[in-house]
This record gives structure tokens, C-alpha cells and sequence, in this order.
């Protein structure tokens, strides 16, 4: 295998290690899960529809944590890797807690990390390292460990979106598909502008 799709393979590995449950999306530029709350809300179907029929199906349960959710649920975008072809499939749609999505947010948590230290924040880390099996009381010892993850995820990220040969593979939803299929496949097919965006080759 070459010596970019080895790196990245490794990299992918550690991360998985570290953080088997609840991980930071990485995700192509242009494939965003903005970019699916403005295409569902351009087209007849909305977001909140999608939602509701994704609650449904995890019984209003987080896909991540399993709690049970009485607030905000999120829709968020879950993909898988080929590194030795270099592929990236859209593998599934989550549905979220409020934590859940803000802490798969890569970049957004990454800033949140840089510029607030609070109670809100401190309780997001404990989550992670709970959800993770990476029990320590000691904050300085949760802090470092959270950012080694975010780190690895971000210089997988790096990596990809600066990789020519990248390509982008789109998947049938599993966690949705037993639902109105043709309905939620319509709406995950992403907009061309998206496409051209993200394929650099
Ligand atoms: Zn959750």
C-alpha cells in the first residue's frame, strides 16, 4: 500500500482504538450535515419528517449513547473508509442527542475545546470518556486524552481533503432503509455542487 493510504490506514486504526463509540466525524468538504438540513429543506421532504421517522426507528433513542430523547435530536451523517482504494461511502444516518452531535462535530468541538472552559464543556468530556470506556477522575489526564482523538481525527481529515486521488462513493442508509426507503434515498442524494466540491480527481 502506498505511503499516504498507510498513514491514513494507521491513523484510522489508533483512532478506532482510542475512541470505539463515539468518534469526530470526519467528513469531505461539501458533504456536511448542513449541507443535508439545506437539502432536505429545499426539497418537499423536511428535515423534521426525516427526524421524526429516524426517532422513530431508534425508538427515541440516541444511536450513540442510547439515551433516551425527550429534546433535540439531530440527524448527522456517518461514513466509512476503503484507504487502500481510497473511498469514502456515506454508510449511514444517525439520529443524535444534542451531545452526541456536538461532540461528533470535529471542528466545531475543536474551537469549543480552544476557547471555553466551563461546567458545560467539562461534562462533555467526561461524556466522550465514558462513552469511550476511558475512565479517569483526573481532568488533565481527560483533557489530553480527548485531544489526541480530535487531533487524529483532524490530520485524517487534513490529509483527505488534501488528497487528489479521493474518491466519494454514496451508500444505501442501513439504519433507515426498513422505513419508506425511496423517500429517504431520495433525499440523501447529494446535490451535484456537493459532488464536483468534494471528487478533486
Ligand atoms: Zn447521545
Amino acid at each position: 500500500m502506498p505511503a499516504v493510504e498507510s498513514q491514513l490506514e494507521a491513523l484510522w486504526n489508533i483512532l478506532k482504538q482510542k475512541a470505539p463509540i463515539l468518534r469526530p466525524k470526519i467528513i469531505p468538504r461539501g458533504y456536511d450535515d448542513e449541507q443535508l438540513s439545506s437539502l432536505c429543506n429545499s426539497t418537499q421532504f423536511q428535515l423534521c419528517n426525516l427526524e421524526k421517522q429516524a426517532l422513530e426507528l431508534t425508538h427515541g433513542r440516541c444511536s450513540i449513547c442510547d439515551q433516551e430523547m425527550r429534546l433535540a435530536a439531530r440527524l448527522a451523517t456517518e461514513w466509512s473508509f476503503n484507504f487502500k482504494e481510497l473511498v469514502m461511502s456515506l454508510n449511514k444516518l444517525m439520529v443524535l442527542c444534542s451531545t452526541c452531535y456536538e461532540l461528533t462535530d470535529l471542528e466545531a468541538f475543536l474551537t469549543k475545546t480552544m476557547t471555553s472552559h466551563n461546567s458545560e464543556l467539562e461534562s462533555q468530556l467526561s461524556t466522550f470518556c465514558k462513552l469511550n470506556g476511558y475512565n479517569t477522575e483526573n481532568p488533565v489526564k481527560r483533557a489530553l486524552y480527548v485531544e489526541e482523538c480530535y487531533s487524529i481525527a483532524y490530520s485524517i481529515k487534513t490529509i483527505l481533503s488534501n488528497c487528489p486521488k479521493l474518491k466519494i462513493a454514496n451508500q444505501e442508509f442501513l439504519q433507515l432503509e426498513k422505513k419508506n426507503t425511496s423517500d429517504i434515498l431520495s433525499i440523501l442524494q447529494l446535490p451535484q455542487s456537493a459532488k464536483d466540491q468534494a471528487s478533486i480527481s
